[in-house]
């Protein structure tokens, strides 16, 4: 299993959890049997919320900065989080955009804490001081992203789109990291680098630097170059990853690797995958989606928050979500969250109507 996945399950038993915990159980063992749950509502495993899209960052291959526009209100973000819960996922991420620059991020991830949901925050760590480390810190979140994508500063600052991008990056890792210590948390901190096809032999060292700046582990999310793929491919098929990547050290679990390093090869995903039913993504205008690969699609007709804030399950029994995913798009997907909750679950199905197949060690 993922570390990290292990770190928040362990976490939530010493908390006394345990009622939750079977509630999930139950779900989950529905979800492997591709049936709805015998009690309870159906409703997602994993939800993650963006809560803007505006950000300081420009980063090559993104557009959402572009699209930030209709953000919630502070009070609409928190009354979202109240549905969000009413669902009982077992955690919550909450992302961007760059989340830093909503001053209600603070409540937002406390609000959360307070629902009993493992709580995640995404973030480049722009501008993140000492001040906003600690308030962050005690809001008893449960873990950090910190996006860093190369070891040499240069390369991931012209990936980022800014100057000094990596040094703040650092900068955040390490405040966050004195504020864990001097407020006794068990925050986990983790450094998340989107990894592309020139990148790969750099990861052996980005880890260790960020192991050295007081990260927990290295985590690993290849690039979705979705619109640049040819066919269900992302890359060229002769692209090589080095054999060092084939050892441990990484956050992801033994299998993620095993699936992704065929995928950064160039082949295609040879899975189904679980998000329909086990994933819900609210993007800033209240789209509702089943993961972060379709929300980025933005196809239209999707099903919206304020429409039906209080239908969500019922959304879920139909499998409203489903609809939200481009054609072809899971073909190419390696989605770090989604993937490592279906191999934790035991839920990856080899692709039906391809008949390929994943080899797990
Ligand atoms: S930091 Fe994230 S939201 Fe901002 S431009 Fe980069 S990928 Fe997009
Ligand atoms: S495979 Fe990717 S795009 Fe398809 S449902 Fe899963 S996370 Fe979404």
């Amino acid at each position: 299993m993922r570390e990290s996945l292990r770190h928040h399950l362990f976490r939530q038993i010493r908390r006394g959890r345990l009622r939750s915990l079977g509630r999930l159980w139950v779900r989950a063992r529905a979800l492997r049997r591709d049936a709805p749950p015998a009690h309870g509502p159906e409703g997602p495993l994993l939800a993650t919320l963006a809560i803007t899209y505006r950000c300081p960052l420009g980063c090559e291959m993104c557009d959402l900065p572009a699209q930030a526009r209709g953000e919630p209100s502070d009070e609409e973000l928190l009354r979202w989080i109240d549905a969000i819960a009413r669902l009982g996922p077992a955690g919550l991420g909450i992302t961007g955009g760059e989340p830093l620059v909503r001053k209600s991020l603070e409540s937002v991830l406390a609000r959360a804490v307070k629902h009993g949901l493992v709580t995640h925050l995404n973030t480049s760590g722009l501008g993140l001081g000492r001040e906003r480390a600690e308030r962050l810190i005690a809001t008893g979140l449960d873990s950090i992203n910190l996006s860093i994508d190369h070891d040499q500063a240069r390369v991931h600052d012209r990936w980022r789109g800014r100057e000094g991008a990596q040094a703040a990056a650092f900068d955040a890792l390490d405040h966050l990291h004195q504020a864990r210590r001097r407020q006794k948390r068990a925050t986990r901190l983790q450094v998340m680098m989107a990894v592309g096809r020139d990148t790969l032999e750099r990861v052996p060292h980005l880890e260790r630097l960020a192991r050295a700046a007081g990260a927990d582990a290295l985590s690993l999310l290849p690039v979705h170059d979705f619109p640049a793929g040819g066919g269900n491919r992302p890359w060229p098929a002769h692209v090589k990853v080095p054999a060092e990547l084939r050892g441990p050290g990484l956050e992801n679990s033994p299998a993620y690797r095993a699936g992704i390093l065929p995928f950064l090869e160039g082949a295609a995903t040879p899975v189904t995958c679980s998000a329909p039913r086990s994933g819900l993504f609210i993007d800033p205008s209240g789209g509702l989606f089943p993961c972060t690969p379709a929300a980025t699609a933005r196809a239209g007709g999707a099903p919206n928050i304020r429409a039906t804030p209080d239908t969500l399950v019922e959304l879920y029994r139909r499998g409203g979500l489903a609809a939200t995913i481009p054609e072809g798009r899971c073909g190419r997907c390696w989605w770090n969250c989604h993937r490592e909750l279906d191999l934790a679950l035991g839920v990856l199905g080899d692709r039906k109507e391809t008949g390929q197949r994943l080899d797990l060690p």
